[in-house]
């Protein structure tokens, strides 16, 4: 969030601290009274919620009121204000595929405004949201609750026995205590598992961790109960848990590559198809920087497993060069909400650049090129338009976005329509200058009057401050699930 978001959420806040309410639960004699609320769901459509309400007065404005477990956000919905007297207020939360996940739970409730500004929130009813396809069979161990449909006894006992050594071997070495247990359903579908997932999430993903709610799914077919895959699967995704649970802090997320890393190595180490796979990528100059891997991973699917393979191998490295004492360190100082200069430094004695420079000497290479940003190809026109000129690639120095993206050297093409841009600007800045202090003088304006500068300064200030907060809330407004929903890990 910007500054001046955060400045506009902070007054948002104030505002709502002061305007006078009555909480929930209570109801207010002078405005009506209000009865339970009841909440039902069906899984992949919606949740209904249901309050009866006496009022003394008709409010101007009626909302439903939506929070998701492991969402620090409140969904309004508005929805028709009721009139005085008996009335049943209603609203149905839709929940399509991917939107919500099962087993969050979900407070529902509704917020009345009058017209002499009073706002009421009304008792508010939680429910916990339930894929109710199934008759899921649950078998519990000491932290991990595993919930399956298919398959027989030993299905469930198996995937506990795994779940259970992986939560304790993860905790174990990052030295964190686990006290709420974890919930793991198996899906036995895979197309009632992407149900769960929903549409935008990559086909090759067979697990899901999601510490927010502290609930896994994974896809695992009855007849696969004994590949080696799902003593992969379950191991990496639990630990995903685990390192949220030594790393949780408000202000910093670790890199991606630390966390998947992590996962893969304790699931199943370094292994052969790991190390040649970063092998090749490193002779080929196909491989990624650790920076390029902080946030969400490459979608392209040998990108996509070359990320997973390059985090691995980052962690082996680590450990063969620093200790495993000094990777538990960095993990855990993450709980800090350091940078990740500071926990690097501190745990291992050089910067994260120092880092990735150590890991890539490792793999006998340098500093691999850098990608783009690239220009877009020229697509179709309608009829009668004329195309921009294009700069003129040259040779060697581009290809087709996400094709075969290769390096541009420090002269990109760029710079010469750069350069006359930035001409053209401030040429066109000095003229309108020239003008206001033309028409300031005319008009007997001092030269550097407070009244001109502050008439100036402040639409500017407004006008600068708009988009930088739209684009922020917007990216951020997504439903109660967002959260959940911006973090699902993925096993190949
Ligand atoms: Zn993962």
């Amino acid at each position: 969030m910007t500054r001046v978001a955060s400045a506009l959420a902070a007054t948002l806040l104030l505002a709502l601290s002061l305007a006078p309410t009555v909480g929930a639960g209570g109801g207010d004699p002078a405005t009506g009274v209000f009865g339970e609320p009841t909440a039902t769901a069906t899984f992949g459509e919606s949740i209904r919620v249901e309050q009866s309400a006496g009022l003394e007065i008709a409010p101007v404005r009626a909302e439903a009121v939506v929070r998701a477990e492991g969402s620090n956000r409140t969904f309004l919905a508005e929805i028709p204000p009721p009139g005085p007297g008996e009335s049943t207020l209603t609203y149905t939360y839709p929940t399509p595929p991917g939107s919500l996940y099962p087993n969050t739970r979900v407070e529902l409730g509704f917020r009345l405004t009058f017209e002499d500004g009073r706002i009421v929130e009304t008792p508010t009813t939680t429910i916990r949201y339930e894929d109710d396809r199934f008759e899921w069979r649950t078998i519990e161990g000491p932290l991990v609750r595993v919930h399956w449909a298919q398959g027989d006894d030993g299905f469930g006992r198996r995937a506990l026995d795994i779940g259970g050594r992986a939560v304790e071997e993860a905790t174990t070495l990052l030295g964190v205590e686990e006290t709420r247990p974890i919930d793991f359903f198996v899906y036995g579908d895979r197309d009632a598992f992407f149900d769960v997932l929903g549409p935008a999430i990559q086909e090759n993903v067979g697990g899901v961790a999601l510490a927010e709610i502290r609930t896994m799914f994974a896809n695992i077919e009855p007849s696969q109960v004994n590949d080696p895959w799902v003593g992969i699967v379950i191991p990496h995704e639990l630990t995903h848990l685990v390192f949220d649970t030594a790393t949780r802090n408000p202000y910093h997320e670790p890199p991606h590559w630390l966390n998947e890393g992590l996962a893969d190595y304790l699931a199943q180490g370094y292994n052969g198809g790991a190390r040649r796979a970063v092998e090749n990528a490193a002779r080929s100059g196909a491989i990624m920087p650790l920076r390029a891997l902080v946030g969400r991973f490459p979608t392209t699917p040998d990108r996509f497993s070359l990320a997973y393979d390059e985090s691995v191998s980052a962690i082996d490295f680590l450990i063969r060069t620093y200790g495993q004492d000094a990777l538990v360190g960095l993990i855990r100082s993450y709980a800090d909400g350091v940078s990740d200069d500071i926990a690097f430094e501190d745990a291992l004695g050089v910067n994260v650049a120092g880092f990735e420079a150590a890991w890539l000497a490792d793999l006998g290479i340098e500093e691999p090129p850098a990608y783009g940003p690239r220009p877009a190809p020229p697509g179709p026109l309608p009829p009668g338009w004329t195309a921009a000129v294009q700069p003129t690639p040259r040779p060697g120095s581009s290809s087709p976005p996400l094709a075969s993206p290769r390096p541009s050297g420090p002269g990109d093409d760029l710079a010469e329509p750069v350069l006359i841009g930035a001409i053209a600007v401030i040429a066109v800045v000095l003229a309108v200058g020239l003008f206001v202090v033309a028409r300031g003088l005319s008009r007997g304006d001092p030269l550097f009057g407070p009244s001109a500068l502050t008439a100036e300064e402040e639409p500017d200030a407004a006008l600068g401050a708009e988009p930088d907060a739209e684009p922020d809330a917007e990216l951020s407004r997504d439903g109660p699930a967002g959260d959940a929903a911006a973090n699902p890990d993925d096993v190949r």
